[in-house]
C-alpha cells in the first residue's frame, strides 16, 4: 500500500524530485531544519496563502503544519501582509531601537501577566537558551531540568533527553550535559524524586505547558503546579516554554488558566506573526539580572545579541496578528471548537485503535502498540506506532493532498473550516 503511495507522489511531484536532487547537493539531507526531511523527499513549496501550501508541480495541499505552528492566522493573511507591506517601503531592517516593539511589547505585557520585562530575539531556541542561561546566573547554580521528550529548540543547552530513550542528547561535541537531567511529565512523584536528588545545585526546571514535540499532550494541572510548589521551596527558576502555547488556546499563555506563578516564561512562533521571533520575558526583579549597566559582568547574565532582534518587520507582523487576535474570541473559539471535533471524528473513524491527544487546536494521532492505552507522556507516545503515523501523513500528502509533516502534530488555523477537517477525517478513515 505504502509503496502505491511513493509511486503517486514521485508522479506528481517530478519538479519538486529534480528541484529537491539539487538541494541535497547544496545543503546537508537538502534541508535546513532537520525535521523538513521525510522519505523519498520533500515537495517543494512555491507559495502559500490561507490554508493551503502550493508545490512547484501546481499541487495544492491543505496545510496542517501551518509554518511550525506559527500561523495561527493561516498564510498570509490580509491584515498582516499589508501591515508588512507598509513596513517594507519604511524600510525592513534597522539595527536600532524602533517603536514597532514597543507596540508589540504593550500588547504582550497586558496580555502575560508576567511579562514585566521582555527581550526579544529571533528565535525560540534563543529565547530558551537565554531562559537557562539567566536561571543559573540568578540563582548561582547548575543544573537545569527538562521534561523527557521536550524539545525546546537546539541550543546545546537542551538537546538533551529529547528522543526515546530520553537517556543521551540529539548531538556529539556538547559539553557538561551531566548539568541538564530529566523528569517524567505528569507524573510528579517521580519528578520530584529526580529533583530532590539534584536540588542543591537545581538552578531551574523549564517546562511546557502542552509537551509539543513530545507528543502533543497536555499537562495536568496539579503537576505543574507541584514542580512549580518544589521549584519556589528550592530556590530553583520555574521557567515555562510557551512557545507554542502562548496565544494559541486564547489571547495570552496557557499559564494564567492553570493557576500558575511562573519566574521566566519564553514566547516565540505566533507572536511573531509568521516572521523571526523569540521571545523571553519574566518578572522584573528576575530580567533586570541582564541589566548591563552598572553591574559587574560576574554579578549579571549576557542576554540581548542578534543582529535581527526586534527588527521592525518581525515587530510589525506580530503587532498587527496579536491585534486581530486580542479582538479574535471568535476565533479562538471557532479553532478549538475544531480541534474538540478532529479529535473526536479521528477517534471515531480509527475505531479505538489510536488515541487523538491534544488541545484546542492542536491535535496528534498516535496508533496504539505495545499495549498503551493512555498517552500522558512522552515514553507512552514513543512506544506507540510512529511508522504507522508517518505512512498515514504521507499517504494524505500523496493522495488527498493534506499536509501534515510527517509525524509531527496538526495545527488548526483560522483559514481552515470545518468542511477542511470533514475532508481529513475522511481521508484518515480510508487510511
Ligand atoms: N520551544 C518549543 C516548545 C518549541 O516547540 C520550539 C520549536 N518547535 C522551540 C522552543 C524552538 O523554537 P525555534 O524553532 O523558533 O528556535
Amino acid at each position: 500500500m505504502v509503496l502505491d503511495y511513493i509511486k503517486k507522489y514521485k508522479e506528481k511531484t517530478r519538479k519538486s524530485s529534480s528541484l529537491f536532487a539539487k538541494s541535497l547537493k547544496l545543503h546537508v539531507n537538502g534541508v535546513s531544519h532537520n525535521i523538513r526531511y521525510y522519505a523519498p523527499y520533500p515537495f517543494v513549496v512555491k507559495s502559500s496563502s490561507g490554508k493551503n501550501l502550493v508545490d512547484v508541480d501546481d499541487n495544492n495541499y491543505t496545510d496542517y503544519w501551518m509554518g511550525h505552528w506559527s500561523l495561527i492566522l493561516g498564510h498570509a493573511p490580509s491584515k498582516v501582509k499589508d501591515s508588512l507591506r507598509k513596513q517594507i517601503e519604511k524600510g525592513w531592517m534597522y539595527g536600532t531601537v524602533n517603536e514597532q516593539t514597543i507596540l508589540l511589547s504593550e500588547l504582550i505585557a497586558k496580555a502575560v501577566p508576567v511579562a514585566e520585562k521582555i527581550r526579544y530575539v529571533t528565535s525560540g531556541t534563543e529565547a530558551t537558551m537565554y531562559a537557562v542561561r539567566l536561571a543559573r546566573s540568578v540563582t548561582g547554580k547548575k543544573i537545569i531540568a527538562k521534561i523527557d521528550g521536550g524539545w525546546h529548540g537546539y541550543t546545546s543547552d537542551l538537546l538533551k533527553s529529547v528522543n526515546w530513550p530520553f537517556t543521551e542528547s540529539e548531538s556529539s561535541g556538547v559539553v557538561n550535559e551531566e548539568e541538564i537531567v530529566s523528569i517524567p511529565y505528569n507524573d510528579l512523584e517521580k519528578s520530584v524524586e529526580i529533583l530532590k536528588k539534584h536540588s542543591k545545585d537545581l538552578a531551574g526546571v523549564i517546562i511546557e505547558p502542552v509537551l509539543g514535540g513530545g507528543g502533543c499532550i497536555p499537562a495536568e494541572s496539579d503537576y505543574l503546579k507541584g514542580i512549580q510548589e518544589f521549584c519556589k521551596k528550592n530556590d530553583s527558576l520555574f521557567i515555562l516554554d510557551e512557545i507554542v502555547t502562548g496565544f494559541r488556546f486564547r489571547y495570552g499563555c496557557l499559564y494564567p488558566t492553570m493557576k500558575l506563578d511562573p519566574d521566566i516564561v519564553t514566547l516565540g512562533k505566533i507572536v511573531g506573526g509568521g516572521m523571526a521571533i523569540g521571545v523571553m520575558c519574566g518578572k522584573k526583579e528576575i530580567m533586570e539580572y541582564s541589566n548591563t549597566t552598572g553591574k559587574k559582568k560576574s554579578e549579571r547574565s549576557y542576554v540581548g545579541g542578534g543582529t535581527f532582534s526586534a527588527n521592525p518587520s518581525s515587530m510589525t507582523t506580530g503587532y498587527s496578528t496579536l491585534s486581530v487576535l486580542k479582538n479574535g474570541k471568535a476565533i479562538y473559539s471557532k479553532i478549538n471548537d475544531l480541534g474538540d471535533y478532529a479529535r473526536k471524528e479521528l477517534s471515531k473513524s480509527f475505531d479505538g485503535k489510536v488515541i487523538v491527544t491534544g488541545k484546542g487546536s492542536l491535535f496528534m494521532t498516535h496508533f496504539l502498540k505495545n499495549e498503551i492505552t493512555k498517552i500522558v507522556n512522552a515514553a507512552q507516545a514513543s512506544m506507540c506506532d510512529v511508522k504507522a503515523l508517518h505512512d498515514y501523513h504521507f499517504k494524505m500528502i500523496a493522495h488527498d493532498g493534506i499536509f501534515f509533516l510527517p509525524g509531527k502534530l496538526g495545527a488548526i488555523s483560522n483559514a481552515h473550516s470545518k468542511e477542511d477537517i470533514k475532508k481529513m477525517v475522511l481521508a484518515s478513515e480510508k487510511f
